[in-house]
C-alpha cells in the first residue's frame, strides 16, 4: 500500500503509518505536475488543508480510496469529486477541539488588552504608552455572541462561562443542553449581530457560510465591536471587514484564517494596530499537532485495512 503525506505531521503518525504502508512525503511547494505523478498509485492521501485537493489531483489518483485529514475543515477537498469516486473522507475532530477554544480565549484577551501592542512597546522602549494607548478592556460585562455552537463553539461557551459575561448564540441548529448548561441565550444572526459587543466565528466553510460576515452584516453590528476569526478568512467578506476596521465600526479583529492564506505582502491588514494576525495556527499546540498525527493515522490505515484497531 502506498500513503502520501501531502504536508508535514508530528512523525509519530508517520511511525504509525510506515508499520502497514510505503510513505511518501511531499512539501507543501511541490509543484502540481509532481504532486500527480506521485499521487497516482496512492491508497491514501494525508491532507493538512494547505495544499488544495482538487478534482485533477482526485481523479489522478486511480487508486485512492481515502482522504486522510489532519484537522476538522474539509473546504479545501473537491467533496463531489471525492464522492463521485466513491472515496472516503476522514477527519481528527476530537484532537483539537480544546486546543482552538483556548486559543479563541487567548485571542479575545489578547485583543481587548492589546497585549499584543503591550509587547512591542515594552521592546521598542515605549513603556509610557501603559498610561495612554495601552489602556484596554475588560472581557467582564461583555455580551459574547458565538456564531455556530459545535464541538469548538461549545468548548469556547464553556471556557467563558468562567468570566462574567453574558454569552448569547446563533447557530442553524439549537442546541438547547448546551444552552442550559451554560446559560446561554439562542438568537438569530441579526439579534446577535445587534447585540454583541464581542463576536467569535466557530462555524465551517460551505457554500452557506461564504461571506456569511459581509458589509450588511458588520452595518447591524455595534459601534465598536470586537471579532475573532478561528474558523476560516472566507467566512468574512475580507475587505468589509478592513473598511469597518478604518472607520471604526469594528474596534479591533484577532484572525488566525484569512481569505487568502499566506496572506498576501500586500493586504492592508499587515498595516493596521487594531488587528492581531497569526498564521492559521489555533490548533498548532505541541499536544494536539501529535494527537492529529496519531488519529489520521490510525483511521486511514483501519480504513485501508477494513479492520478496527483496539
Ligand atoms: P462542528 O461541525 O462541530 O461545528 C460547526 C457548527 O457550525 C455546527 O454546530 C453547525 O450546526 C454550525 N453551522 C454550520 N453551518 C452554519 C450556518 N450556516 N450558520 C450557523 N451555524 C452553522 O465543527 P468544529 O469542530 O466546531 O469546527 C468548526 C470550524 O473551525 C471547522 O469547520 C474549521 O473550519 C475551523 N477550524 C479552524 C482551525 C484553525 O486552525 N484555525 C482548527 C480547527 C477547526
Amino acid at each position: 500500500m502506498k500513503i502520501v503525506v501531502m504536508e508535514p505531521i508530528h512523525e509519530e503518525g508517520i511511525k504509525i503509518l510506515e508499520n502497514y504502508a510505503k510513505v511518501s512525503q511531499i512539501n507543501v511547494d511541490t509543484p502540481l505536475k509532481r504532486i500527480i505523478e506521485e499521487i497516482r498509485d496512492a491508497d491514501a492521501i494525508i491532507s493538512r488543508g494547505f495544499i488544495k485537493i482538487s478534482r485533477e489531483i482526485i481523479y489522478s489518483a486511480e487508486k485512492l480510496k481515502v482522504i486522510g485529514v489532519h484537522g476538522v475543515g474539509v473546504d479545501h477537498i473537491d467533496l463531489e469529486a471525492a464522492r463521485e469516486k466513491g472515496i472516503e473522507i476522514l477527519n481528527t475532530p476530537a484532537a483539537l477541539t480544546e486546543t482552538v477554544a483556548e486559543y479563541t480565549l487567548g485571542l479575545i484577551i489578547s485583543l481587548l488588552r492589546k497585549i499584543n501592542l503591550a509587547d512591542e512597546a515594552v521592546r521598542m522602549g515605549r513603556w509610557n504608552e501603559k498610561y495612554s494607548k495601552l489602556v484596554g478592556e475588560d472581557v467582564e460585562g461583555k455580551v459574547i455572541g458565538i456564531i455556530g455552537l459545535g464541538r469548538i463553539g461549545s468548548a469556547v461557551a464553556r471556557m467563558l462561562s468562567c468570566l462574567k459575561t453574558k454569552i448569547i448564540y446563533y447557530d442553524v441548529e439549537r442546541k438547547k443542553e448546551i444552552e442550559e448548561e451554560f446559560s446561554l441565550e439562542y438568537v438569530d444572526l441579526d439579534e446577535l449581530l445587534r447585540r454583541a459587543d464581542i463576536i467569535t466565528i466557530h462555524v465551517p466553510l460551505t457554500k452557506e457560510t461564504y461571506h456569511l460576515i459581509s458589509k450588511s452584516e458588520i452595518e447591524k453590528m455595534k459601534n465598536g465591536v470586537y471579532l475573532i476569526n478561528t474558523s476560516r478568512g472566507a467566512v468574512i467578506d475580507e475587505e468589509a471587514l478592513i473598511d469597518a476596521l478604518r472607520n471604526g465600526k469594528i474596534a479591533g479583529a484577532a484572525l488566525d484564517v484569512f481569505e487568502t492564506e499566506p496572506i498576501d505582502s500586500e493586504n492592508p491588514l499587515l498595516n493596521m494596530e487594531n488587528v492581531i494576525l497569526t498564521p492559521h495556527i489555533a490548533a498548532s499546540s505541541r499536544q494536539a499537532l501529535i494527537r492529529m498525527a496519531r488519529e489520521v493515522a490510525i483511521k486511514v490505515i483501519e480504513k485501508l485495512e477494513e479492520r478496527k484497531f483496539k
